[in-house]
């Protein structure tokens, strides 16, 4: 398997796998896509079926990534996925198990990893991914990421204590809540290293673009990405996918629905692929917050990307996102994989200056229900509150204000889409206590493994949004840890 940017040209050479792992944006600009999607046949997911069931997710992982990578040797990817997926980290060999909520309704339990967020499954095998690849090459890396919460807390217990890998995660500072601070603030390892940005989420991530295109820079201090553009993480949320129509199942061709808490357009884009590779997935049902970029792009065909003033801080902090990073790459399927297109709407000037183009009218557009499955819907606070309030009630189960935002959306849009509807939970409700308890009148319950975190000693730097000082601050740390 080759990949190909999606800002690409007809003469371009698709590259491999492990060429890409370690780099974030294409040189062009773009986002790395597969040449082509590998397709699944309904024996093969009957096959499947059985290797979850008796060997488990790492194996299964281990399989649905073959068809993806094959610049790494079949044993070593095994044990990869096995390292990364081991029964102890996830709690359980399936990994993400898929439970009945209510009605027509799923939970796929994609939250139990270190960090009690869904974005441990993908970085736990990026974690092990780099560091194979760092040994094979001889070589380090230094992670630069933003974060408006999960992201950062999940790369660090991913990468830390990988040799030659130092972390600098950039945060807004005083947006995420007590606990995900805590969570990532409490490492104390000289190569994680916590920045609070005087910002929003976008102008952390607008630095690390900065600083990732200036290539000088990125050479000479070996900067990398784990954020959500990271091909790496892309292929590995493929995997619950096929987990989670897996255990909705029972046997070849039976449709399933996901309905995806979004901001990046990241997990659902695996949903996507999973799609287009054949997995039986009827709808994907895309579920926004107050930030609704996503939900007025599929409802209206206008994409308009919003400025930081624009961007509200919302009780699904996660999902405070209002430039979706991995949405070209959709983008990229819905016009026909045609590479100069997709150059003149996000490479433009126009898009430069307003943040926004306008699909409807066109064909894509028009037929994008019926080729891509994709609906999509928006969900408030006051929805949020009320959902994990009626879940509650209902079936006993707390879920996270970002799965509240997934459950509220699906609900709306459950008449039109086949059944079981997969809500993906995206987080522990221990990471929101604030909201759970508006929402339930008492905390969430705190798992073992995260009692105490917020009275440990937090380290984090505080820096102004400039790229400059950000620059001088990497190399000044980069050159004292070298120094030892
Ligand atoms: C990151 C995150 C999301 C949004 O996922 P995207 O891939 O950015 O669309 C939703 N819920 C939680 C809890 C998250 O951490």
């Amino acid at each position: 398997m080759r990949y190909v940017s999606t800002r690409g040209a007809a003469g371009d050479v698709p590259v491999g796998f492990c060429d890409i792992l370690l780099e974030g944006l294409a040189p062009d600009g773009g986002l790395y896509v597969p040449e082509s999607y590998p397709q699944v046949s309904a024996g093969t997911l009957e096959e499947w079926r059985g290797v979850l069931a008796t060997q488990g997710y790492a194996e299964l992982a281990f399989r649905v990534l073959s068809l993806f990578i094959d610049d790494i040797p079949a044993a070593d990817l095994q044990a990869i996925c096995a390292r990364a997926y081991a029964a102890e980290a996830f709690g359980s060999r399936l990994v993400v198990p898929a439970t009945p909520l209510a009605g027509r309704l799923w939970l796929l339990h994609l939250s139990n990893g270190p960090t009690a967020a869904f974005k441990d499954v993908a970085m736990q095998l990026l974690g092990e991914l780099f560091a194979y690849e760092l040994a094979r090459r001889g070589s380090t890396l230094n992670i630069l990421g933003a974060t408006s919460g999960d992201t950062g807390s999940a790369a660090e217990y991913a990468m830390r204590g990988k040799p030659g890998v130092t972390v600098f995660m950039l945060t807004p500072a005083g947006r995420m809540s007590a606990f995900q601070q805590a969570q990532m603030f409490s490492i104390d390892d000289p190569h994680i290293v916590n920045i609070a940005v005087d910002g929003v989420f976008d102008d952390c991530q607008d630095l690390v673009k900065d600083l990732a295109g200036d290539l000088a820079f990125k050479r000479r201090w070996r900067l990398g990405a784990v954020n959500s553009i990271n091909l790496a993480r892309l292929l590995a949320q493929v995997v619950y996918y096929v987990a989670g129509w897996l255990q909705a199942t029972s046997g070849p061709g039976q449709p399933v629905s996901f309905a995806v808490p979004s901001g990046n357009f990241g997990n659902i884009c695996a949903g996507h692929v999973a799609r287009r590779m054949g997995v039986p997935i009827d709808t994907l049902i895309l579920a926004t917050n107050e930030n609704n970029v996503l939900h007025e792009f599929f409802s209206t065909g206008v994409y308009q990307v919003r400025g930081a003033a624009d961007t509200y801080a919302t009780s699904s902090p996660s999902m405070d996102i209002s430039k979706a990073s991995n949405f070209e790459r959709f983008v990229f399927d819905l016009l026909g994989r045609d590479g100069a297109r997709v150059r003149d709407l996000f490479g433009s000037p126009e898009f430069a200056a307003t943040g926004r183009f306008d699909l409807s009218g066109t064909p894509g557009f028009a037929g994008l229900r019926e080729r891509f499955g994709i609906v999509s819907g928006t969900s408030a606070h006051a929805d949020r509150v009320a959902t994990i309030a009626r879940v509650h009630a209902e079936t006993g189960v707390t879920i996270d204000p970002h799965t509240a935002d997934a459950v509220k959306v699906a609900t709306d849009l459950i008449e039109g889409v086949a059944e079981p509807v997969l809500v993906h939970e995206t987080a522990l409700p221990v990471k929101f206590a604030a909201t759970i308890r508006e929402a339930l009148g008492h905390a969430p319950e705190v798992p073992a493994v995260f009692a105490g975190i917020e009275g440990l000693p937090r380290h984090v730097v505080d820096l102004p949004d400039d790229a400059a000082v950000l620059k001088e601050f990497i190399a000044t740390r980069l050159t004292a840890l070298a120094a030892g």
